[in-house]
């Protein structure tokens, strides 16, 4: 039996489906409104003889997991999961560590929950929450808004919030931790939440990670405060909103990013679903890549005031100076044309009136915000609009800035017609000789070659390696020269690749990584102290060995060439797994051959990019022959 026929054989359909959908008998079956399409007769059926579920109104149906796929806008990954976990299945067999890990993060999510429940009676009742309950409602915020998003608020003390959680039994430990408590020294400990007003942030799932704090007083800093990096808690990972709007976005094929918690709560409140904000950093890869498996439509509204669209201008001038891209965030124009590209997205930005927050805009008027969101334009033609304005196109300097800044992006642009498309509307519009410019871009598209070819990998690494010995050699190399770390982020993007990642790591290693990387962002943690002992001493010894006699810029290459054989190895397990499952449903004649097949196909298409990273030359070469082999 594989695992998700246990998972199918252990569940109810109608159970899990009557949690969101109303249901009726009928006769042996259930029936209710389908909540794929609207209408008023119930057409959605579930027939508990063989778990199936249908719906003669829109015509969609499947098992269990295809309904919470298209239920909650989940992947397949998520469902197995999610579903495994309810029907207390184990989807992966886990090892010890795994297991001690799970459990210490479990205790840290109870602590975070109990906190969240804890910040928000007080924001219900206390007398001392009067002036956090009366700034909500200037702001708009309903009652059922503040209940939805389980916002709180937290005493104006150092150690309420401490006395109140220690009181359930949660230890100091889980609670610094969790971040809900500041350690400076051992021993001393206080709230790092004080009079303020809470906003839980969630995973996917909806389980409180971490919180964002926004000051009452006027005179406190800063203005949000967020939960530091925990176990849980990435904020290069999270978005806020998207546990609420991930149906949303899978639904209406799109989703609106926007700058603050507030831009998404209002807006939720006027049942604007599929909004969801980073947390207060620059829009990530990561995020983008989290999106993706929801919609390829982006929109991104962005505040004219803040640093906003001066930023993103300013990191052009970065990405045309030095012709790389900027590697710590997408959010701008080279990067997000890239990875349109790349996702075969379509990413459209507006910017919002000045001085107008979303939620302040949605409050006013409601259709105001859907006009505006119509207006989103395509990057590109956005940020030549922004250069107009910033420069004058009617001197020759003018234009030969606005040009200058206006190739590296179009170069990004993988379809040819739309690239040669953007060109000629530029060069009309600063009329200048179409011709010239699309010349000069042919000529920027070879030096970029060039670059790449230099950037790319001279050998590969032996094939027999094991991904997990490879995962070993490329942290030991970390921790013995941290500061690789960035240049070979860096040298992965410039490959077209994203930066180090959780992923790349399996098992110890991801813990090994993962205790790593707090370290570096809190150097008063000690490594071996978060690691569980064997794990520490293997540690210990990496750190004893001499340091090889490498320069630094073969170790980068040597990093660069094992962290992306790792991920080779990866796809080509995944892919496997995903053929066979292919493979089954066909037999079977499931309903989700065609997800599955979907999946294949972007596995085979992130291979090739992997493949393509690893050795640029050779797939050129191969692209002749119809069935090459890989040669070395
Ligand atoms: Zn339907």
């Amino acid at each position: 039996m594989t695992v998700v026929d246990e998972i199918k054989a252990r569940l109810d359909l109608a159970e899990v489906v009557g949690r969101v959908v109303q249901l009726n008998k009928a006769g042996r079956n259930f029936k209710g409104l389908c909540p794929f399409h609207s209408e008023k007769t119930p057409s959605f059926f579930i027939f508990p003889d063989s778990q199936n579920w249908h719906c003669f109104g829109c015509g969609k149906g499947g098992d269990v997991f295809s309904f919470v796929m298209e239920y909650e806008g989940w992947n397949f990954r998520m469902a197995l999961e999610e579903l495994g976990r309810q029907a207390g299945v184990e989807v992966q067999k886990r090892t010890p560590l795994q297991i001690q890990a799970t459990q210490e993060n479990d205790h840290l999510r109870a602590a975070l929950e109990a906190a969240a429940a804890y910040y928000h009676t007080l924001l219900r009742s206390a007398p001392q929450a009067r002036r956090a309950r009366a700034y909500l409602k200037q702001r708009g915020f309903t009652v059922e808004t503040i209940k939805r998003f389980r916002l709180g608020y937290s005493l104006n003390s150092w150690d309420a919030m401490r006395a109140a959680l220690r009181g359930q039994g949660f230890n100091l430990d889980a609670l610094v931790k969790a971040g809900l408590l500041v350690q400076k020294e051992p021993g001393k400990t206080y709230d790092r939440f004080r009079d303020r007003i809470m906003i839980p942030i969630r995973d996917r799932r909806g389980r409180v990670i971490a919180f964002g704090a926004r000051v009452l007083n006027p005179e406190d800093q800063p203005k949000y405060l967020n939960s530091p990096q925990t176990p849980l808690f990435d904020k290069s990972r999270v978005l806020f909103g998207l546990d609420g709007a991930s149906r949303a976005i899978h639904q209406e094929d799109a989703v609106i990013i926007v700058e603050g918690y507030m831009d998404v709560m209002i807006p939720y409140q006027a049942g604007y679903h599929n909004v969801v904000a980073p947390m207060g950093t620059a829009l990530t890869e990561t995020h983008l890549k989290l999106l993706q498996q929801l919609t390829k439509n982006f929109i991104l509204a962005l505040d004219p005031d803040a640093a906003g669209v001066q930023a993103t201008l300013r990191s052009l001038d970065t990405a045309r100076e030095t012709l790389d891209r900027q590697w710590d965030a997408v959010f701008n124009p080279r990067g997000l044309v890239g990875f349109e590209s790349q996702l075969d997205a379509d990413i459209r930005v507006v910017l919002l009136p000045e001085g107008v927050d979303p939620d302040e805009l949605i409050l006013a008027d409601r259709a105001a915000w859907q006009e505006l969101l119509a207006t989103a334009q395509p990057i590109v033609r956005f940020y030549f609009q922004q250069l107009l304005q910033q420069e004058n196109p009617a001197e020759p300097k003018g234009k030969a800035r606005i040009v200058d800044a206006m190739l590296p992006l179009l170069r990004d642009i993988s379809n040819s017609i739309e690239r040669e498309s953007y060109a000629q509307e530029i060069a009309m519009r600063l009329k200048i000789n179409p011709q010239m410019l699309l010349d000069r871009l042919r000529a920027h598209e070879r030096v970029e070659k060039v670059r790449r070819h230099r950037a790319a990998a001279t050998t590969v690494p032996d094939q027999s390696t094991q991904p997990t010995e490879l995962g070993a050699h490329t942290l030991r190399l970390l921790l013995q020269h941290p500061q690789l770390l960035e240049p070979v982020d860096i040298a992965l993007v410039e490959l077209e690749q994203p930066p180090l990642r959780d992923e790349d790591f399996a098992l110890e290693n991801r813990l090994i990584w993962e205790s790593w990387l707090a370290v570096l962002v809190d150097p008063t943690l000690s490594l071996t102290e978060l690691l569980p002992l064997t794990t520490a001493e293997k540690i210990t010894r990496w750190l004893q060995m001499p340091p090889g006699k490498e320069e630094v810029a073969a170790l980068k290459r040597d990093l660069v060439r094992t962290i992306l054989t790792i991920r080779e190895r990866q796809l080509h397990q995944e892919f496997t797994r995903v053929q066979s499952l292919v493979l089954e449903s066909q037999s079977q004649g499931d309903l989700k051959i065609q997800r599955h097949a979907g999946a294949l196909n972007q596995l085979h298409l992130r291979l090739r990019e992997v493949q393509r990273a690893l050795n640029p030359r050779g797939l050129e070469e191969r692209k002749g022959k119809r069935n090459g082999k890989r040669e070395n």
